[in-house]
């Protein structure tokens, strides 16, 4: 059977608006399209293909698991889902392990624990949840309520209560808003979709202080930040301020769909049998995938090799830019970077990264005015090279036109 392109338009929901070309295969840093055409990737598949495309560890991790168990259901435990938890715990702050399916379930989890926690600690006026504008946290109903960008949530009827945002960065703005009635602050330790932003540690410090004066829980979303990508197995270390509960997904699985939310013993506690499930969280398949991931990334080498990639990455940026003076800062931490467009060229990014791919790059955008750059942890320097250099092309390109 023949698809392609357009096919999307005839049998897909149109809330997507893929690009024209249908990858088809995927090695390490590199994808080639129907047509046998071959791309470099800095998407990630959206800061997710952590180690890239077909990883041959973790091919190995699936296909042995393939041949073993796929789908228990949460009636019964099973092997990875165990290893796994016990690795994610032993390595941060937290003693238990939720697993759900992707980034949006993760939060969803921890949003429901913060409230029961607070209903079971302090009483059902403690239900306050505060996020930040821009943030991102998925697009179930709660997560894209508590998700800082109006335009995502509204439309689709009353939303759900009791959430409200503050300016990312404004710690007066944070303490004027919280009281006995906030019950936990969600945020991103480093914002992804809202635009590559990385806060002052000062700020994120006084958002932990603020939540130990109103015994509120401090959340931090890594769902994009985590795994790796800034240096650091999570953010969250890199500051030195720890969170209550975490949540990941996208690089925690490599490319197989899983998210986690990990907490204290004291916290987990409210989550009692019956309160919160998924029929697939903890899916074999994926965390036998996720350990494998886990076991790669979990290593000094790895996190220096990512801090090296980044110098060489935020290097030809910048000699890109001595030339062409199209960015007004190069932002972001290890293989999670932004190139914030200048004013000139506001709103433009995805004509940016359109360019790109036309010279043969995957990249992203991270809203209307910054170019998004996601590759594996280990993709090789002669890769960013080339990459950068069919990146110049494309700008060039833009700028001719
Ligand atoms: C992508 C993302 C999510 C949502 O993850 P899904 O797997 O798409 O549900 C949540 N939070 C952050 C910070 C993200 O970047």
């Amino acid at each position: 059977m023949q698809v392609t392109r357009d096919t999307f338009n005839d049998v897909m929901v149109p809330n997507y608006n893929p690009a024209a070309m249908v990858p088809v295969r995927g090695e390490g840093s590199r994808v080639w399209d129907q047509d046998g055409r071959e791309y470099i990737d800095f998407a990630g598949g959206i800061a997710v293909n952590v180690l890239g495309h077909c990883h041959p560890k973790l091919v190995s991790a699936l296909h042995e698991q393939s041949n073993k168990i796929w789908h228990l259901s949460n009636i019964f435990t099973n092997e990875p889902a165990l290893r796994l938890a016990t690795k994610l715990s032993s390595a941060t702050f937290a003693d238990k392990v939720y697993f759900a399916n992707s980034g949006a379930e993760a939060n969803e989890a921890a949003l429901k624990l913060a409230r029961r926690f607070a209903l079971d600690n302090f009483g059902e006026n403690k239900n306050e949840i505060i996020a930040f504008k821009q943030g991102f946290h998925g697009r179930t109903f709660f997560t894209v309520t508590v998700g800082g960008q109006a335009a995502y949530s509204d439309g689709f009827g009353p939303k759900p209560g009791g959430v409200v945002h503050a300016e990312y960065g404004n710690l007066e703005m944070l303490a004027s808003l919280m009281s006995e009635k906030t019950c936990a602050v969600m945020m991103e330790p480093m914002q992804g979709e809202g635009g590559i932003i990385v806060p002052d540690e000062d700020f994120v410090s006084g958002v932990r202080a603020l939540c130990d004066k109103h015994q509120a829980l401090l959340v931090f979303d890594e769902v994009q930040s985590g795994m790796g990508r800034t240096g650091a197995l999570f953010e969250y270390m890199n500051i030195g301020v720890v969170p209550d509960i975490l949540t990941s997904a996208k690089s925690l699985g490599g490319g197989f769909p899983i998210g986690a939310m990990l907490t204290t013993n004291k916290i987990a506690a409210s989550l009692v049998p019956g309160s919160h499930g998924s029929t697939y969280g903890g899916n074999p398949l994926a965390c036998a995938v996720a350990e494998a991931a886990f076991d790669i990334i979990n290593s000094q080498e790895i996190f220096e090799g990512v801090r090296k990639k980044e110098s060489l990455f935020r290097q030809k940026l910048e000699e890109i830019n001595s030339k062409y003076h199209v960015f007004s800062e190069i932002r972001g931490k290890g293989m999670l970077l932004g190139a914030a467009l200048s004013p000139e060229y506001q709103g433009r990014a995805r004509d940016f990264m359109l360019a790109a791919n036309q010279q043969d790059l995957m990249c992203l955008i991270a809203g209307a005015n910054v170019v998004r750059f996601a590759p594996s942890l280990i993709i090789p320097d002669e890769d960013i090279v080339e990459g950068l250099a069919r990146f110049e092309r494309g700008i060039a390109t833009l700028l001719s036109k």
